[in-house]
């Protein structure tokens, strides 16, 4: 688990919480890079998977508390275990609480799109063995396309979409589907970002002295700044490439923060124009 960490955007709040430590293939993240670039950056273990994290993030403002992304959860089967590592006492929940924050203040929990380590921490297992909310009091944002894409399996492999993560609270009438660039509270609102998946939404937070964009998986790392560096499981690489230019050229003019989902050392980054290259790079934001 790593520490929480709080931005003040004037009038916002934003906390980044862990939503657990994982161990994924290096190869599936970092597509087609070769293996000789990357495991500079992000060295592999044994079985050729890298550590990265799952961030979330909870919005506090005069319009409302929303909670973006939830991580795995503590739902996987030991096969997923397999695939995503981490482990069963590092998620969202437990970090959540150690941060000394309430579950029950969370209104709205809003995901950029519904692949398992996004998503995974909306409904848990009880100490009974029953499937619950793991915020009781919130409702559950989704980009309306994503919604529809993961209940007809459109996604690049068979497992992409697990409905057992969302499923409970379809039937109970607490997810909300979402058209694109829609505001969530007062100052959110959701930035189509396509190409991770078709329906796949940033999510925009703009204070009174900044803002900041929680990028999802158009921006997972800090090294995939440059447009041709996709994950191998993206649904529309090119597409992916001219998204993630768009944002950080956005980025870059307004100032924005930029959270990155997935980045184990640098997760708050700006975006840095690179004329000699043609190109934009990320640079860390340390602090205040
Ligand atoms: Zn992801």
């Amino acid at each position: 688990m790593s520490a929480s960490r709080r931005l003040d955007l004037g009038g916002t709040t934003l906390t980044l919480i862990s939503g657990g430590i994982n161990h994924i293939d290096g190869g599936g993240m970092l597509g087609i890079v070769p293996k000789t670039l990357w495991e500079q950056w992000y060295p592999a273990d044994h079985e050729n998977r890298i550590t990265l994290d799952t961030h979330c993030a909870l919005v506090e403002s005069k319009g409302g508390t929303i909670l973006i992304e939830t991580g795995c959860g503590n739902k996987l089967t030991p096969l997923e275990r397999r695939f995503y590592g981490g482990s069963e006492s590092d998620w969202l929940l437990p970090n959540f609480l150690a941060a000394g924050l309430d579950p029950r203040m969370v209104e709205r929990v809003v995901v950029t799109h519904l692949h398992t380590d996004h998503v995974g921490g909306l409904l848990m297992n009880d100490p009974d063995g029953r499937v619950v909310p793991t915020f009781p009091n919130a409702d559950f944002v989704v980009g309306a396309q994503e919604f529809e894409d993961a209940e007809a399996g459109r996604g690049i492999t068979p497992n992409a979409y697990v409905p057992l993560n969302y499923r409970a609270l379809v039937e109970e009438r607490r997810l909300d589907p979402a058209p694109p660039d829609t505001e969530i509270i007062p100052g959110v609102r959701f930035l189509a970002t396509p190409g991770h998946t078709f329906g796949h939404q940033s999510v925009l937070i703009e204070g009174t002295s900044r803002a900041a964009v929680f990028t999802g998986d158009v921006l997972a790392l800090y090294r995939h700044a440059p447009t041709h560096y996709t994950m191998a499981y993206d649904v529309e690489p090119l597409r992916k490439g001219e998204t993630k230019r768009a944002l950080l050229e956005r980025a870059a003019r307004e100032e924005w923060l930029l959270i990155l989902s997935h980045e184990p050392r640098f997760p708050i980054c700006r975006a840095i124009y690179q004329e000699r290259r043609n190109r934009y790079d990320l640079e860390e934001y340390a602090s205040e």
